[in-house]
């Protein structure tokens, strides 16, 4: 019989309970006690679900209170020293200390970094590694859950990031130098003592994740894969499933197929089931191969028939020694259709969250041992909803459609070269060298959440919520005037989220109520669905931006968020390409652009602060990528005249891979942050000798510090070194939303007076 089993679940709670609990024991509103009671709801509920829907495998190590990958960290007593002072009285508080530099008990440390897992929007905490690093065991916080996890099943397995990609992941820190592989030996060693620890817990497979095979590995990384994987499965009765996902690893088959490992899963929904094709002349029949059809990224229902099809080959092939599972955790779905009251049923039935997955793993896994008519009526439902969704009315518009048809290279071209612009604009606007602006949002205050808050309860009439807005968009005017800047900005006032806000206005997006997925720790994000063809219904933000230019001599920015940042958080349709989804937004943005210029608007930024963040994980699909991305930006920007002004903002410091795309964007002017990289990354745009004019970020937004004149001074002296004079803007990092007033004010006023000492001192 085939088996069935699910990477991981997501543990944040359906109705987002772990969030709210950390927080409140964060605030001490909750004993440590009460914060475990609720997490070990969360599993018992997520167990006894995919128990009850007929899962095979339970997963032990999904749940975690902050990151998987600091729970290993924990696991091997990887901990930096600087936590060690300061101890806290519990292992618990450490965690959260070493996670976010405080907790309960213990004194405040800098925390460890933060930074993207693979290509997702879920971030892990980065190990830190010494030279003479040692690793242990601790199994105090996991534990508990094996020991939960018996009461409900025999049939347990592990979940565990495996040593190669931990080690990968980790950075060297350390005032001698090294390699981090040299770790490698003494780090399997704590490995055999894991699983040996597991093993006498009686678990008896554990899903050893290893997902850099899908990312481009040197020799080294690859040997170390190698090595590893040779001595652990020597020297252990409990059962390896090596897994892999978000790419495929077809490239590094004939290696794979060597290791001793029990089992191989593979991410069939990211290549497409490509390597579905290949694996069996490889994979060995007597060993399991678990097959990851059900998409954990994404929230379509499966294709119940198309799947059982694509399994065909792998269920001759490998009989009782398939597995079937979901593509990568669902950690990475929201956990509930069901929590969905005000979805349109019609789109409703297109959908499936963690809860729906988990059963149509199961249904699946049924109909490839007992026949089709085993899950008849799921079955049906699926084909139903495949049918409605490709005819209905709200998927497809002809006449988006035929616009994207229609689409030339001359609408993606600026009518002139920047140089020309360049100098247009120089008459147009006569800014003084060393121009002063702000990224777009100030201070989200309460009277601006609760406007929209009422707005949206209708407790406010629209020209009430209009009104509120608009003393908001005056405010954020006469501050900025009286500040000195010379390029205003409207401030986002009736802005959330810059995507959301976007997606609410535009055709072919659906927002949910409980549509979380974790980002980091407690946070997390309701991204909006793409389920259609997108189209602009009317005008966004032109009413908006025309009062606030009304109100001043300056000019005031026009604000959107771009193509790719719209796409990059949002859940994607599946059936068409990306680069169309994106040349769809750009069309609507394209309009919303064009139409600001006509009603005076001639400083337009459009922000692609996930420009960098879309990249594919393997080198071979980047340019593809770049292109499409690219070409969605000068879209949604190219329409204008040469006295119009577009700015893009990005909101990173790591620009070498992608610099000559960032070119090809031909934005007059970009920001991006460098605060705190000592401008040093300008080195990047030095080298590549960017033409178009740019705004190092000279105010670290990320902070409630505020910056003094001579610091911003001194970045900007700095940043003169690397960027001519007339090519260089003066702004914050990032937007400021964040922020207070009472912050945000004086750093302002010493950023302006910074720049206008700078002006003085290198113009002399
Ligand atoms: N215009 C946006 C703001 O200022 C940009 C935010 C971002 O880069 N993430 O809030
Ligand atoms: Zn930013």
């Amino acid at each position: 019989m085939a088996q069935s089993h699910v990477l991981g679940l997501p543990r944040i709670g359906a109705k987002r309970e772990l969030k709210f609990a950390l927080e409140k024991y964060w605030r001490k509103d909750i004993s440590q006690t009460e914060l475990q009671q609720v997490a070990a709801k969360i599993r018992q509920t997520n167990w006894q679900s995919a128990k009850d829907k007929g899962i095979d495998w339970l997963t032990v190590g999904d749940f975690s209170f902050y990151d998987q990958v600091l729970d290993t960290s924990i696991l091997l007593e990887v901990t930096p020293e600087r936590f060690e002072q300061g101890l806290a009285d519990n292992l618990l508080d450490n965690y959260f200390r070493i996670a976010r530099g405080s907790a309960p008990s213990g004194s405040q440390v800098q925390p460890s970094e933060m930074t993207k897992w693979f290509n997702t929007n879920y971030h892990y905490i980065v190990p830190e590694f010494k030279k003479e690093q040692q690793f242990g065991l601790n199994t105090a916080l996991l534990q508990p859950q094996i020991e939960q996890a018996k009461t409900l099943s025999k049939h347990l397995k592990m979940q565990l990031i495996g040593p190669v990609t931990y080690l990968f992941l980790g950075k060297e820190r350390d005032s001698a130098e090294f390699d981090k592989l040299s770790l490698l030996p003494g780090l399997v060693k704590a490995y055999q003592s894991i699983l040996d620890y597991l093993n006498q817990q009686g678990i008896q497979w554990v899903q050893i994740e290893e997902p850099i095979l899908a990312l481009d590995l040197d020799d080294a990384w690859l040997n170390a894969i190698t090595q590893s994987y040779t001595e652990l499965a020597a020297d252990t009765d409990i059962q390896l499933l090596l897994t892999t996902y978000f790419g495929r690893i077809d490239d590094k088959f004939d290696r794979i197929a060597e290791l001793p490992v029990d089992g191989l899963h593979l991410d069939v929904i990211a290549d497409g089931a490509a390597q579905l094709k290949l694996v069996k002349e490889y994979w060995p029949s007597s060993k399991v191969l678990s097959v990851g059809i059900v998409n954990g990224r994404n929230i379509w229902r499966n294709e119940l028939r198309r799947s059982l099809a694509t399994l065909q080959d792998v269920k001759q092939h490998y009989g009782d020694n398939l597995w079937l599972g979901s593509s990568c955790s669902l950690l990475h779905s929201p956990v509930d259709l069901n929590s969905e009251q005000k979805l349109d049923d019609e789109l409703k039935q297109w959908l499936a969250f963690a809860e729906q997955k988990v059963t149509e793993i199961a249904h699946l896994t049924a109909a490839i041992n007992q026949g089709e008519t085993a899950i008849k009526e799921a079955l049906e439902l699926s084909d139903k909803a495949v049918a409605s969704r490709a005819e209905s009315e709200v998927v497809n518009n002809r006449k988006v459609q035929q616009r994207l048809a229609n689409i030339t290279d001359i609408q993606r071209q600026r009518a002139s070269e920047f140089e020309q612009r360049k100098v247009a604009q120089k008459n147009h606007f006569n800014f003084p060298l060393l121009a002063t602006t702000t990224i777009g949002s100030f201070p989200q205050t309460d009277t601006i959440r609760q406007a929209r808050k009422s707005y949206k309860s209708q407790q406010i009439n629209q020209a009430e919520y209009t009104q509120a807005i608009q003393q908001e968009i005056r405010q954020a005017i006469e501050e900025q005037e009286s500040i000195g800047l010379d390029v205003l900005v409207h401030g986002e006032a009736e802005r959330n989220d810059m995507v959301e806000y976007f997606g609410e206005q535009l055709n072919g997006f659906a927002f949910t109520q409980f549509g979380w997925v974790q980002s980091y720790g407690s946070r997390c994000v309701k991204p909006p669905i793409i389920y259609g063809d997108v189209w602009r219904k009317q005008p966004i933000t032109v009413e908006w931006s025309k009062y606030a230019q009304s109100l001043s001599e300056k000019k005031v920015k026009g604000m959107l968020t771009g193509p790719t940042t719209i796409l990059a958080w949002s859940f994607e349709r599946e059936d068409l390409p990306a680069y169309q989804i994106a040349d769809q937004v750009a069309l609507a943005l394209r309009d919303e652009v064009i139409d600001l210029e006509a009603n005076g608007i001639d400083v337009i930024q459009v922000d692609e602060p996930a420009f960098r963040e879309l990249l594919p994980l393997r080198k071979s699909e980047q340019a593809a990528y770049l292109e499409w991305s690219v070409n969605a930006f000068r879209l949604a920007t190219a329409g204008v005249k040469d006295t119009t002004q577009i700015h893009t903002h990005m909101c990173y410091s790591e620009f070498n891979e992608v610099i000559d795309s960032i070119a090809r964007l031909d934005a007059d002017v970009i920001t991006i942050e460098s605060s705190r990289s000592d401008m040093e990354l300008l080195q990047t745009f030095n080298d590549f000798k960017y033409p178009n004019e740019i705004g190092p970020g000279v105010y670290d937004i990320h902070s409630p510090r505020i910056p003094t004149t001579e610091e911003v001074e001194k970045l900007l002296i700095q940043a003169a070194n690397y960027i001519p004079l007339e090519q260089l803007w003066v702004n914050p990092d990032c937007g400021l939303k964040t922020r207070t007033w009472e912050q945000v004010r004086p750093a302002l006023q010493n950023l302006v007076e910074a720049a206008k000492e700078a002006r003085e001192k290198l113009t002399a």
